[in-house]
């Protein structure tokens, strides 16, 4: 028997195991991503139903038995049920938890990544900033977070100060005129760069008195989303809920 682990968590996936049991994996606060079984907890009567469900979030106790966790208990601090009644905010939510399921590595989590998460979740849960502001505010986090931040202060292909005309996932940023003519990019004018601005200077608290446009906003998070893509070498298969695009595969 390995030692026990107490941690704030937010459930992030799961996965239907045997008749009556789960599988979770968890951004904790303490320990990474974690992954661990919720014995029984398929039966509604159980006492981790609750908890083993999608965002739930809490305090999880673990157990170790042969290299492998379980969940022994949770007090659960919030369920974030509230986002099942609000489409856009639960596709959000969804893109959250699988970005962060993709990001973040078992036992070397940066700091930062479960206050971003769990606040993203709030925001969302309580509809007090749309869901695209949300995202775009996420994302903008997320990457700054990652150490990953797309260049956007010079040009990523040559290095030229700004005016720049393009935004390029494969390159790494912001492309000027000259560059943006060769390599291609979606477009990048004043009213992105300014929307990230914004963000990267606002709070999760803050984001309802935000004012970013919704056709900036589904431009912005759409770029970062392919961008984030990029740097994990990986598509997210909850992309195409946030972007509107029809993805194979
Ligand atoms: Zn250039």
């Amino acid at each position: 028997m390995g030692a026990g682990r107490d941690t704030l968590a937010v459930v992030i996936r799961t996965v239907d195991f045997n008749d009556n049991d789960k599988m979770v994996t968890l951004l904790t606060r303490d320990y990474g991503r974690m992954s661990a079984k919720m014995r029984g907890a398929k039966k509604p009567a159980s006492k981790l139903f609750s908890a083993a469900s999608l965002f739930c979030c809490g305090d999880y106790t673990f157990f170790e038995k042969d290299g492998r966790f379980g969940v022994k208990g949770c007090a659960i601090r919030r369920t974030f049920f509230g986002l099942q009644s609000d489409y856009d905010a639960y596709t959000a939510a969804c893109f959250i938890a699988d970005a962060v399921d993709k990001v973040a590595q078992e036992d070397d989590v940066p700091s930062g990544l479960f206050a971003l998460t769990v606040n993203a979740l709030f925001v969302l849960d309580t509809g007090t900033a749309s869901a695209g502001t949300v995202l775009c505010y996420f994302l903008q986090r997320l990457l700054y977070i990652e150490g990953v931040y797309p260049s956007l202060s010079e040009c990523a292909v040559c290095g030229s100060a700004p005016p720049f005309v393009r935004f390029s996932a494969s390159h790494g940023g912001a492309l000027c005129p000259s560059c943006g003519r060769d390599h291609g990019g979606i477009v990048l004018d004043e009213a992105l760069l300014c929307a990230l601005r914004l963000l990267a200077h606002t709070a999760a608290k803050d984001l309802g008195s935000l004012d970013i446009n919704a056709d900036v906003q589904k431009r912005l998070s759409g770029a970062l989303v392919v961008y984030l893509e990029h740097v994990l070498q990986r598509p997210l298969k909850t992309a195409r809920f946030v972007t509107g695009e029809k993805r194979s595969g």
